[in-house]
């Protein structure tokens, strides 16, 4: 290895590490800070200010980070400019191996990065490391060997039918909507795994990408930063800037040299951006917020860790109910209510709450104490809304928690029924480990309820009749519908939201296509 190379590696170990350290509190709090990577080197805002980080479990800040604004941001879609021409004539095969190298050292540094997500989130570490972590690497694998099997379209013309017409060839090229620079914003709860599930197409198919985490949790972001230029992505192609929605966030949905916005957040935010970008004729990806059913029909296998109580357990409460799939909205046969409600809470109440570092933790921190009045109070509207708490309905106590985590924001797996459908409560997104459960007598009566919210992100549907199981799938309105299981991701297929939850599509061909535009080339013959 040259000189000036191993000078650059070892100045990005550095880099990485003092993330790293940082993150552990092993230095003196003037360096535990995320600072922008721009341009492949960590800088600080322009304004000079920074927001606190706050880990979930303690309560305690733990860290700074940049607040950018427009500034920041102007600077980096100028070097995703300049990056742009060079990244996007590069074969694409070496965008494959240079993104397939990435993901090798996103596994490499697995426990690390898992650990950060954790502390940054409040998320139990055993899910970070099998699922947030892993599947940021999938991300980066997926697109970087899907760019190698692309097909493209021709239309073979004979001249007829069209006045002056010309036997012609035509062909559709599809390259990234000039000056090429992609803004990808992410939510909190999936921090890596969702940033990634857009940094990934964005790059395979050569844009170069601006990308903004949540202010809330923007420590793996700034990790992968680093990761990148280990992986010798050059300088300038990925950038990755911090700040608020409203200063750092904003700026990217309004420059004008960024044509394509992929945003994932709330639905209120994902209508802003598409005011906005209509205005500037911006190409936009907006992954919303969900209400998501889950269907349980009388003839539905309910035992067993493949079965829909189970099941119903996980999609409820897995990240503490901070998953837009997560199944919030439980829809059971009369029939099979009484056992099925039984069974849901004898695993809820054995779900093991507290410090998300310890393995055997199942239920973490929500993430911000903001966040969890919010949960805490759409309980209390619950109650006053007649409904009955089942299970949990409370912080948990000082008893429940180490000592370590009673700053923390905790609050304990609820189940509420005898709710109205119709009420704030059935028909909001609360975000959070709450759900509720509903009883129905037909198939029809399922289906109603299931549709009968602004939403439409994912349900889920369980059920051994097949015929049954196609009908409802078929009339069931949403982006997803998972039978007898839930959140079994092929990347390849289609995903995002109907009705309020979403505009557009990511994942597998959807993604490629959303990252480039279609461009035709006749050629007379
Ligand atoms: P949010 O909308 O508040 O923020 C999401 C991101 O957008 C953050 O990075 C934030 O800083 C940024 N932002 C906020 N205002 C902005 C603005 N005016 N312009 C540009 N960027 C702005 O959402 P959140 O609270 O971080 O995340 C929770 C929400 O995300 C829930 O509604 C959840 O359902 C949704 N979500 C949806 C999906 C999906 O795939 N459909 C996945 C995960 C989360």
């Amino acid at each position: 290895m040259s000189k000036p190379l191993r000078g650059a590696k070892l100045a990005l170990r550095v880099a990485f590490d003092r993330q790293r350290l940082a993150l552990l509190g092993e230095l003196n709090s003037a360096v535990r800070t995320i600072e922008h990577f721009i341009d492949g080197r960590f800088v600080p805002p322009d304004s000079g200010s920074w927001l606190d980080v706050i880990e979930p479990a303690t309560g305690g800040v733990y860290a700074k980070v940049a607040a950018g604004d427009e500034r920041d941001v102007r600077a980096a879609v100028e070097v995703g400019k300049r990056a742009f021409p060079a990244w996007s004539g590069l074969a694409a095969a070496e965008r494959s191996r240079l993104l397939l190298r990435l993901a090798d050292l996103i596994d490499e540094r697995v426990d690390e990065l898992a650990r950060a997500e954790s502390i940054d989130t409040g998320k139990p570490i055993s899910l970070a490391r099998s699922v947030d972590i892993p599947r940021s690497a999938a991300n980066f694998r997926y697109f970087a060997t899907a760019i190698l099997h692309t097909q493209s379209e021709m239309h073979d013309f004979d001249g007829g039918g069209t006045p002056g017409g010309v036997p012609a060839l035509n062909y559709t090229l599809r390259r990234p909507r000039p000056p090429g620079v992609a803004g990808l914003i992410s939510p909190w709860n999936l921090p890596l795994y969702l940033l990634t599930w857009k940094i990934a197409p964005a790059l395979a198919t050569g844009n170069t990408a601006v990308a903004k985490p949540s202010e809330v949790t923007p420590m793996t972001a700034s990790m992968l930063g680093a990761l990148a230029m280990e992986a010798g992505i050059p300088a300038g192609v990925l950038n990755i800037v911090h700040g608020t929605g409203a200063e750092c966030g904003a700026a990217i949905v309004r420059h004008p040299d960024v044509p394509t916005v992929s945003f994932t957040g709330s639905t209120g935010v994902g209508r802003w951006i598409a005011r906005e970008a209509g205005d500037r004729l911006k190409r936009i990806s907006l992954e919303l917020g969900g209400k998501n059913p889950f269907v349980v029909f009388e003839d539905a296998d309910l035992g067993g860790e493949g079965g829909a109580i189970a099941t119903a357990a996980r999609a409820a409460f897995t990240n503490q109910g901070q998953i837009c799939l997560c199944g919030s909205r439980l829809l059971v046969h009369e029939r099979v209510y009484e056992r099925f409600v039984a069974g849901l809470l004898e695993r809820v109440g054995s779900l093991r709450l507290g410090d998300p570092l310890e393995e055997g933790t199942r239920q973490g921190a929500l993430v911000s104490a903001a966040h969890l009045e919010k949960v805490a109070g759409a309980v209390e509207t619950a109650r006053s809304l007649g409904g009955k708490v089942l299970i949990g309905g409370s912080k948990p106590g000082t008893a429940e928690l180490p000592e370590r985590c009673l700053g923390g924001f905790f609050y304990r797996p609820t189940v509420i029924e005898g709710l109205d459908p119709a009420c704030v409560i059935e028909q909001e997104e609360i975000f959070g480990p709450v759900v509720t459960v509903q009883k129905f007598r037909t198939d029809h009566e399922a289906v109603a309820l299931a549709n009968g919210t602004p939403y439409g992100l994912a349900s889920v549907v369980f059920t051994r009749d097949l015929s049954r199981a196609h009908a409802v799938a078929g009339r069931i309105q949403s982006g997803l519908v998972w039978v007898n299981c839930w959140m079994v991701r092929d990347l390849r297929t289609p995903f995002g939201g109907a009705k309020q939850s979403g505009l557009g599509r990511e994942g597998g061909l959807e993604a490629l296509r959303f990252f480039t535009e279609p461009r035709n080339v006749c050629v007379r013959y």
